[in-house]
């Protein structure tokens, strides 16, 4: 991917944002408890390496990601603390995990079965098991083949390093079914004897609305960025500072006259004479189409977005003639206004885990702080 470095429009991450809310989040768990900064999908569109450099600064000490590559970049990037990979890895990729000294998470006695045919010279696997206890995505879900999978894994060719759930509604007001999955947790965690090093069942949701939760590590995705993993459902339990900023400027301003259209479909007209600036930023950017209607910041102001989001430009109306070259803000604050990552997915009915990680790539990432 071509990165945009000679247009105006970037992301700001605020590495001291990032820094507070490890350091809040530490502050709420019972000493001992490490947090992980799951840093997958380019950390969330913040930036992999330079995300991951700054959460180990702050007090993180060890990095999940969702693909073995992402992992293999940030052993490139220099990183040496522990890195587990959250998804399956196939077992046929499993030496370079081995070479790089990189985790994988095991879900099935069947993978266990796979690797032993593949890999026989006596390296030593890292291993996080995981359990289903009702997410239905990866995991044991019983415990007679999870009490198999034990047997394997203590083996002298696996390092038992870690085992796992994944709650599916901690960011819920009813704890009905979040309760169920922990039921689920306490019987499949009553066969294995020793315990690893690492057991860990707290996402961002966990870690903030369930800190009572047994456990002694805690996988810290959405709110290590500062955003609410409930969007504006439940209020977050500490000080959340978003660390990502979406800014661009005014590249062409001009004087509609009443009744002239902007945009594919012609879909906005004028009511009168309007001034119309354009923005070099569109859906390309992960800046979602259907963002017309919505609004930018500018001088402390909400402009709105006129006519339908192109894919590499947008425009919007502006109160009076601007000049080319003026700031605008699409996600962060300016005055007293501000736009988050979660207004944006509010108006495009997702959620901003999704706007977070569509920023695409061409947008260029500039670290401040
Ligand atoms: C992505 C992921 C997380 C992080 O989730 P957040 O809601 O962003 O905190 C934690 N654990 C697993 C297994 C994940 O896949």
């Amino acid at each position: 991917m071509v990165v945009g470095t000679n247009r105006p429009t970037k992301l700001i991450i605020d590495r001291q944002a990032i820094k507070n809310n490890i350091v809040n989040q530490q502050a709420k768990l019972n000493d001992g408890t490490e947090i992980f900064a799951v840093v997958k999908a380019n950390a969330y569109g913040h930036g992999l390496v330079g995300t991951a450099y700054t959460a180990l600064s702050a007090g993180a000490t060890g990095l999940c990601v969702a693909i073995l590559d992402e992992g293999l970049e940030l052993r490139r990037a220099g990183i040496t603390e522990p890195i587990l990979v959250l998804g399956i890895t196939e077992p046929e990729q499993a030496a370079l995990a081995i070479e790089n000294d990189i985790s994988l998470t095991v879900g099935s006695l069947e993978w266990f079965k796979r690797y032993r045919e593949i890999q026989s010279n006596g390296d030593v696997l890292k291993v996080h098991i995981a359990l289903d206890t009702g997410m239905g995505r990866i995991g044991f879900r019983d415990t007679d083949e999870l009490s198999k999978a034990l047997n394997v894994v203590q083996g002298e060719d696996f390092n038992f390093e870690g085992i796992f759930t994944h709650f599916a509604t901690a960011d819920e007001q009813n704890h009905d079914y979040f309760i169920h999955q922990y039921d689920q947790w306490k019987k499949l965690i009553s066969v294995v004897n020793p315990l690893p090093k690492y057991v860990h069942v707290s996402n961002s949701a966990t870690g903030l609305w369930h800190t009572n939760i047994a456990g002694n590590m805690v996988r810290m995705g959405i709110s290590l960025y500062g955003l609410n993993p409930s969007g504006k459902v439940l209020t977050p339990t500490m000080n959340l500072q978003p660390a990502l900023s979406l800014v661009s400027h005014l590249d062409f301003v001009k004087q509609l006259h009443k009744g002239e259209s902007v945009s594919y479909g012609a879909t906005y007209q004028a009511a009168k004479n309007e001034w119309i600036g354009t923005i070099p930023l569109g859906y390309a950017d992960g800046y979602p189409r259907a963002m017309q209607g919505f609004h930018v910041i500018i001088d402390g102001g909400f402009c709105e977005i006129v006519g339908r989001v192109c894919m590499d430009q947008l425009m919007i109306r502006l109160p009076r003639k601007l000049n080319i070259g003026t700031k605008v803000t699409l996600i962060g604050n300016d005055g007293d206004k501000s736009i988050s990552a979660t207004d944006i997915a509010d108006y495009v009915g997702t959620i901003n885990y999704e706007i977070l990680t569509g920023l695409s790539d061409r947008i260029v990432r500039k670290y401040i702080n």
